[in-house]
């Protein structure tokens, strides 16, 4: 790979993610366009060989062809209080919302009154999920999704943290399950199929080895898909875009519109939802924009080159 084409950027994050306050990665250049290499801090060199594959396949090869050229996406509702989560929701104009439930310090009645204003901005027909990002036990999580299953939820992501935990508790509750942190690697939207742990697979294109890879994966597996992101620049959300635009169904909207997570980004036309939905588009990387955020880092550079299975 040419090491000239390597460029490392740092972008700060308006809210905190995952425990990090900036986004950092590479963005490499190729023949066939701009990839994202943007791998989380702690993942070692095995893990972060999927993510260079993804990046490497936006650079050097390209995508399968799109079967369609909109992408619905969801907007996000972190866990701010009931007014505030009404005019977020307003403000988004879409008709799917994802919720944060289940924050740590926070009580279930602010659960109840977030979902419950959620619904009021959104009306009957719209549809909101919630997320608890594996916070719950199985009894406390049968409990709740039972509750908030009284304002209409499309689904739940991950209610528990095991996969063991996740089967119990969909044979409890009418509400759909999906799993999210338990599909990390490649091998595992297979493993949550064999466990019977949800019946939608939340997968992202740079963990799964890129586009081409996820849809063999999502195919395997047999679950409905929802794409999300890795909380990537355009350049990243682009091969997102690109699985869910291959996809051969795509019965949910995706989980592509964290830009706004960002405070910045480096193309010149960025992926920005509008009315809750993404074209299926490559933005183009824009110097001006990238020289803001670029950063000299021998320490990504290195771990591209070391990310090997
Ligand atoms: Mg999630």
């Amino acid at each position: 790979m040419a090491v000239g084409a390597l460029r490392v950027f740092r972008i700060p994050m308006r809210t905190r993610f995952r425990g990090q306050t900036v986004r950092e990665g590479i963005l490499l250049h190729g023949p066939a366009g701009w990839g994202e290499f943007s791998p989380f801090p702690e993942y070692g060199p095995a893990e972060c060989a999927r993510w260079r594959a993804c990046a490497e396949e936006a650079a050097f090869t390209g995508w399968p062809a799109p079967l369609r050229d909109r992408i619905p996406v969801n907007a996000i509702v972190p866990a701010v209080g009931p007014e505030q989560a009404h005019a977020m929701v307003r403000r988004a104009r879409c008709e799917t919302v994802k919720v944060k439930v289940a924050e740590r310090g926070q009580a279930f009645a602010e659960d109840m009154a977030r979902v419950e204003a959620v619904r009021d901005a959104l009306g009957p027909g719209g549809r909101i999920r919630v997320d608890a990002n594996g916070a719950w036990d199985v009894a406390t999580a049968v409990a709740r999704i039972t509750e908030l299953g009284r304002f209409g939820l499309e689904y739940v992501e991950q209610p528990c943290a095991t996969l063991e935990e996740l089967a119990r508790v969909r044979r409890k509750v009418e509400v759909p399950v999906a799993a999210d942190e338990s599909i990390r690697r490649a091998e595992d939207p297979l493993k949550v199929r064999a466990a019977g742990a949800a019946d939608i697979a939340v997968v992202k294109v740079q963990p799964l080895g890129g586009v081409a890879a996820a849809l063999r994966v999502v195919e395997a597996c047999g679950l409905p898909a929802v794409v999300s992101s890795a909380v990537e620049t355009s350049v990243g959300l682009a091969a997102g875009v690109a699985l869910a635009a291959a996809l051969p169904e795509l019965p949910y909207a995706c989980g592509l519109g964290t830009l706004s997570l960002l405070e910045g980004d480096v193309v010149t036309d960025p992926l920005v939802p509008v009315d809750g939905v993404l074209p299926v588009r490559r933005p183009t990387v824009d110097e001006a924009a990238l020289a803001r955020y670029e950063v000299e880092s021998p320490a990504w550079v290195r771990r591209l080159e070391e990310a090997s299975p």
